[in-house]
Order: structure tokens, then C-alpha cells, then sequence
């Protein structure tokens, strides 16, 4: 059994995981007291992550003290940051390992059952090592029809709320050429929806391309930066080339990507997304913050007017594009006009939907020793809400624009509260619910009037199916 405590990334290494351990023979359980192996894929970008870790180890000695051949693991970023501690604090653990050496879950637990517990942290990704990188290893996908591509490890920026740079490393882009062949090998399989995953997609490629510029051509530059670099050879980000790539690939029908930097986003990435029709029409660009004092305090590089020329560059550039963020509000040192600049921002962007947080420090980053400067929480609060209500009413006024429209879902199965309405999810990543005259397969895209708008999802009514879910094909493999 994996639980998984994090960011899509953090899931998507829990795949990996899986995969690996199924590929050993071992198969999924639903219930931990089920388990011969249970692993915890922890996160500590979330909140409180140690306490949830811990308080999850402390149910599961429990199951050991009962079940002794219970192997425990622990994975992931808080693995990689507090090593040590962690089979310190819980000495019932049998596996740590971290963030560099996912591949390398299965040797490890066999190594624990023989040897006893073992603690394993790479401090760092090895370029040329294709296991290093999730998506080379095998997975198991928890949907059909869709697949994250992780594009890219690791961060070079420096903000200085996020622990990530020193858990996951600089940043390595992985070979155009292997990722180009994964999007192939998932559309082989049925997937037609593919997120490219990174935490900076958008300076996808500028690592490959200063190596190779360096040296001189040789027959695989193809493979490290695709064959549209091969022509121009400058050193630049690859992200544009690797849209329309994914897109070109038989049986792709829709591409998404996360997380982009508004600081490197460039024009060639708006013009990908219009010029693919594959690509879809949604943004997420992190503001999280619209003081420049602030912003550069976080180091985030660039000002609030200079986000938004870059969101109106994006809107004009790509017809019906809805944009969603992230804000942090009370962060250390945020006064009260800095905050009413982030109003004056989020409101002027008009977003879509927005995740905001209230600033919670995260052991080990820049802004956690800014402890003179911490917001009074209360303030903090009160900031939160008047943000929440500028957010809800751009939310709003968005989806009731779309009322009348007709729109492409992808089904994603029945709704939760009734059966017989199913939920999907349009280009622009808003949810619709919508009357289903039959049972529908996820996967399936259809065409959906857009009826009635709520803050946070759409209602429609169904219109017909224009594309039915690609079944996966299965070789049956005997042993003879
Ligand atoms: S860009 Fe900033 S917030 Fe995003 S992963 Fe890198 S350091 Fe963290």
C-alpha cells in the first residue's frame, strides 16, 4: 500500500513506486491491514507534513507490533530532508530513501528484510541516469485516459518560501528524444491526455541546450533537443518545441502542463499553445503576490505589472484561455499596502480560480528565519478573506460567461453526490457536472452546453459523444 502526502509530483513518484513494486509481484491492497509492505510518500511543501508523517507512523507500529514481517517504508522530500530523524523518531521503519532513488525502492526493502533497517538519500540526481527520472521507470497509473510526464527535476530558483531547490535539486531536463517516445508508448496504451510535469516546465531544455551548444554537432543533439533546435542550435528554453511535439503524437488529444514561472515564460510558449491544437486553453501562473516589495523579497523576478503585461500577452495570444494562480498572503514583512497591491492585481487579472494559502513557514527555507517580520495571524486571516471574496467574484463573473457555450469535456466518471450526473472536465480545467442519458467511460470526450455557473464548477447538459475512450491494449503474455 502507498499513501501519498504531496503535490502531483509527489504522485507521480508514488506511480513510480507502485509500478515498481507490482513488477516484483507484489499487487495493491485497500485496506493497510491487509499489507506486507505499506510506503509513505511524504511531502513537506504541505503543511504540517512532519506531524501527519509522524501520526501515521504511530498507527502503523501498532499493525507491526501485531505483524512483525510488515516492512514500513518512508519516501520522498521530508525522507530526503530528515533522513535520520525519522528512523530516530520511529525506529519501526525499515526503509528511508529520498527523492534521487525512487528506482531503487524494491533493492531496498529486499535489502532491509535481509540486513534490518536502511536509510538511502542521494544528495543529488544523476544527469545521464534515465531510472533517476520517474517516468523512465515503470508505473502503475491510477487512470486510463490520462498520464503525467515528468518533464524535468528539480528547480534553479531561489524563492524563499519553498524548500524544494534543496530537496529535489538543480534542475535537469530530461532527453526531448525519451520524452517524445514516452507520450508515443502512453498513446499506444490509450492515454489521450498527457500533463507535462515540472516545477518549472517553462525553462524545460535550456540545461540540454547549453551542453550540446557547447560541443560540437554530433548525430544525437536530435535526441537531446529534438530536431527543432537542430537547425538554430542557441542556447533557449525547449518547452515551445516539446508542446507542439506532444501534440503531434498519434492519438494525443489533449495536452496540459504544470507548473510554469511567470519569470520565464516567454512569447514562444503562448504562440505553441495557439498554434496546438492539442494544447489546452489553461494557464496556471503562479502570482503569489502583486507587491513588487514583496515579490522581490520572495525572489520571485519580476514585478506585479510586468505579470500582467505577461497575461495580457497570454489572453491576446490565445482566444478563450482561462488562467488560474496561486497567492500567499501574510507573507513576512507584508504590510498593509503591499496586500491591497495584491487586491489590485488579482483583481485586475481576472483569474479563473486561484489557490490561496496563509504564509506558514517551512523548516529550512530563507523566509522561516524571517521570524521578526512574521504577520500577526490574525491579520493574516482577515487578508485571506477579503482576498477570497475578490477571487469569488472573478470566478464567478468567468464561468458566467460561459453559460450558453458549448463546451468539450473529458468524462471523468459518475459525480459523488449522484450517480446518474456525471463529472467531467473542460480544456479549461473547470469541473461540469451534467445529466448522463446512458453510463458513459471515463475518458470519453463529449460535448456539453454549459447551462448554469457556479464559483468553483459549471453545470451542464449533454449533447454528444465526439470521441469514445481508446481501449488499452493487452498482449497476454504465458509462461510456457
Ligand atoms: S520556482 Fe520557486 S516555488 Fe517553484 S519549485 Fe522553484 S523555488 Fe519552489
Amino acid at each position: 500500500m502507498i499513501r501519498t502526502y504531496g503535490c502531483q509530483m509527489n504522485e507521480h513518484d508514488s506511480e513510480r513506486i507502485s509500478g515498481l513494486l507490482e513488477a516484483d509481484g507484489m499487487s495493491r491492497v485497500d485496506d493497510v491491514a491487509d499489507a506486507d509492505v505499506v510506503v509513505l510518500n511524504t511531502c513537506c511543501i504541505r503543511e504540517n507534513a512532519d506531524n501527519k508523517l509522524y501520526g501515521a507512523l504511530g498507527h502503523l507500529k501498532t499493525l507491526k507490533d501485531a505483524n512483525p514481517g510488515l516492512q514500513i517504508a518512508v519516501a520522498g522530500c521530508l525522507a530526503q530532508k530528515d533522513r535520520d530523524l525519522i528512523t530516530e523518531r520511529a525506529r519501526h521503519v525499515d526503509v528511508v530513501f529520498g527523492t534521487h532513488n525512487v528506482h531503487r525502492a524494491v533493492e531496498l526493502l529486499d535489502h532491509a528484510a535481509q540486513n534490518g533497517p536502511i536509510v538511502e538519500i542521494l544528495e543529488a540526481a544523476v544527469r545521464d541516469d534515465a531510472d533517476t527520472f520517474p517516468s523512465a521507470l515503470p508505473t502503475r497509473r491510477e487512470v486510463d485516459h490520462s498520464a503525467w510526464v515528468t518533464i524535468q527535476i528539480g528547480c534553479d530558483n531561489t524563492c524563499a518560501f519553498c524548500i524544494v531547490p534543496s530537496v529535489r535539486g538543480p534542475e535537469i531536463s530530461r532527453p526531448f528524444g525519451d520524452l517524445v517516445a514516452e507520450i508515443e508508448a502512453l498513446a499506444a496504451d490509450g492515454v489521450s491526455e498527457i500533463t507535462l510535469l515540472g516545477q518549472n516546465v517553462n525553462s524545460y531544455g535550456r540545461d540540454l541546450t547549453l551542453t550540446r551548444r557547447a560541443a560540437p554537432p554530433e548525430a544525437d543533439d536530435r535526441h537531446w533537443c529534438g530536431p527543432g533546435w537542430v537547425a538554430d542550435r542557441r542556447a533557449r528554453p525547449l518547452f515551445a518545441d516539446l508542446l507542439r511535439a506532444a501534440g503531434a503524437v498519434e492519438g494525443i488529444h489533449q495536452v496540459r502542463f504544470t507548473s510554469p514561472h511567470p519569470k520565464d515564460m516567454r512569447s514562444d510558449v503562448f504562440e505553441a499553445m495557439a498554434a496546438t491544437p492539442e494544447a489546452c486553453e489553461h494557464l496556471h501562473f503562479p502570482l503569489q503576490s502583486g507587491s513588487d516589495t514583496v515579490l522581490a523579497a520572495m525572489h520571485r523576478g519580476y514585478t506585479g505589472d510586468r505579470y500582467l503585461e505577461k497575461l495580457r500577452e497570454a489572453r491576446a495570444t490565445i482566444p478563450g484561455l482561462s488562467v488560474t494562480t496561486d497567492i500567499i498572503v501574510g507573507f513576512p514583512g507584508e504590510t498593509d499596502d503591499d496586500f491591497e497591491r495584491t487586491l489590485e492585481v488579482a483583481a485586475e487579472a481576472r483569474f479563473d480560480a486561484a489557490f490561496t494559502f496563509i504564509f506558514s513557514p517551512r523548516p529550512g527555507t530563507e523566509a522561516a528565519a524571517m521570524t521578526d517580520r512574521f504577520v500577526d495571524h490574525d491579520v493574516a486571516v482577515d487578508r485571506y478573506e477579503r482576498l477570497r471574496v475578490v477571487i469569488e467574484r472573478s470566478s464567478r463573473a468567468a464561468n458566467e460567461r460561459r453559460v450558453g457555450e458549448i463546451e468539450e469535456v473529458t468524462v471523468e466518471g459518475p459525480s459523488k453526490k449522484n450517480p446518474r450526473v456525471l463529472t467531467g472536465r473542460t480544456r479549461r480545467n473547470t469541473l461540469v457536472h451534467f445529466p448522463a442519458p446512458s453510463p458513459i467511460r471515463a475518458g470519453t470526450y463529449v460535448r456539453v452546453e454549459i447551462t448554469d455557473a457556479r464559483v468553483n464548477h459549471l453545470l451542464g447538459s449533454f449533447i454528444e459523444v465526439t470521441r469514445a475512450a481508446r481501449h488499452r491494449t493487452r498482449i497476454p503474455v504465458t509462461a510456457g
